[in-house]
C-alpha cells in the first residue's frame, strides 16, 4: 500500500532536493512548499520544542541560489501538472491536492543567510509566474528585522508569521532558549507592524508538566496590546502547541481548554485569535 500522507506525517519527500520540500500542512490545509534557508541547521534561538533533528550534522551554510530556484521551479511546475498522480502524493486526500502556500520555514531562522533577500526575490518571481495567488509566507522569529538587508527581503512576502511565545523576558529565555534581548524582538515586531499587518504565532506548551501561568499569559497579551497602541497592526494571532514529541523530553502539549482560554484572552484585547491543533 502506498504511504499515506496526512496531517501528522511531515516526512520530507523529493529526497534529492537540498532546499525545497513539500509538506502536507494541517494549518495551511493543503500542500505547503517549504523552503529551507538553513541547511547548516544553525539557529539563533534554541527552542526546547524545536523539531529540527540536530543529532545529525547539517550541510554547508552557503546557499546555491540557482539550485534553490531550480528546485522551487520544478516543484511548482509539477504541482501544476502530474505531481498528484505520483506516489506518495496520489494518496493525499482530494480536498488537499492544492498548493496552499510557499513557506520559508526551515532548520533555523530563514532571515539569517546573506542570500535571504535575493532568494526571496527569486521565489516571488517564480510564484508570480507559476503559481499566482499562492501566498508567499515567511515564518520568522523577528530577531533580524532591524537590518536593512532583511527588510528588503521582507518586502517580497505576502505574509509575515512572527513568533511570539512569551510575554516576559524570563519566560522568553526559557521557551526560546536564547539570551538575545526580548526588547529587540518586541521593537522589531513593532517596526514592521507599523508598516504592514503581521501575524503572531505563539507556541504554548508545558515544560516539566507546567504551562505558562496566568501572569505570563497576561504579559503576553500586554506585549501585543502595546504593539497595537503604538500604531502596529496584527492581522491575527495563531495559538498552537506541540503536535509531535520534541527531542527535549521536558516539553509536552498544552490542553486544548487552556489554549482556548489563552486565545480568548487575546480576543479580549481586541485581537483576532484562533487555536490551531
Ligand atoms: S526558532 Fe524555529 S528553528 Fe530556531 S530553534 Fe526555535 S523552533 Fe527551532
Amino acid at each position: 500500500m502506498a504511504r499515506r500522507l496526512d496531517f501528522v506525517d511531515h516526512r520530507r519527500e523529493l529526497e534529492r532536493n537540498r532546499y525545497v520540500y513539500p509538506v502536507v500542512s494541517r494549518r495551511a490545509r493543503g500542500l505547503s512548499i517549504g523552503v529551507n534557508l538553513n541547511p547548516d541547521k544553525i539557529c539563533n534561538f534554541d527552542c526546547p520544542y524545536c523539531q529540527v533533528d540536530r543529532t545529525t550534522p547539517g550541510g554547508p551554510p552557503r546557499i546555491e541560489v540557482g539550485a534553490l530556484a531550480s528546485e522551487l521551479e520544478a516543484l511548482l511546475e509539477r504541482a501544476a501538472g502530474d505531481l498528484w498522480a505520483a506516489p506518495p502524493f496520489d494518496s493525499i486526500a482530494p480536498e488537499l491536492r492544492r498548493v496552499a502556500d510557499i513557506a520559508f520555514a526551515g532548520d533555523g531562522e530563514p532571515t539569517t543567510p546573506p542570500e535571504f533577500p535575493k532568494i526571496a526575490r527569486a521565489a516571488r518571481e517564480l510564484r508570480d509566474r507559476l503559481a499566482p495567488g499562492v501566498p508567499l509566507r515567511l515564518l520568522t522569529n523577528a530577531t533580524l528585522f532591524h537590518k536593512q538587508r532583511v527588510r528588503a527581503g521582507l518586502a517580497e512576502f505576502d505574509d509575515l508569521w512572527c513568533k511570539l511565545d512569551a510575554g516576559s523576558e524570563a519566560y522568553f529565555q526559557v521557551v526560546d532558549g536564547t539570551r538575545l534581548p526580548f526588547r529587540r524582538i518586541l521593537d522589531n515586531l513593532l517596526l514592521v507592524a507599523r508598516e504592514r499587518p503581521i501575524v503572531i504565532q505563539a507556541m504554548l506548551l508545558t515544560l516539566d508538566g507546567t504551562g505558562p501561568d496566568d501572569a505570563e499569559v497576561a504579559a503576553w497579551v500586554e506585549r501585543m496590546r502595546e504593539i497595537l497602541a503604538a500604531g502596529g497592526r496584527i492581522d491575527h494571532v495563531q495559538v498552537y502547541t506541540v503536535a509531535r514529541r520534541p527531542s527535549d523530553p521536558r516539553c509536552g502539549p498544552l490542553a486544548y481548554e487552556r489554549l482556548a482560554e489563552i486565545a480568548a484572552s487575546a480576543r479580549a484585547a481586541g485581537l483576532r485569535a484562533s487555536v490551531y491543533v
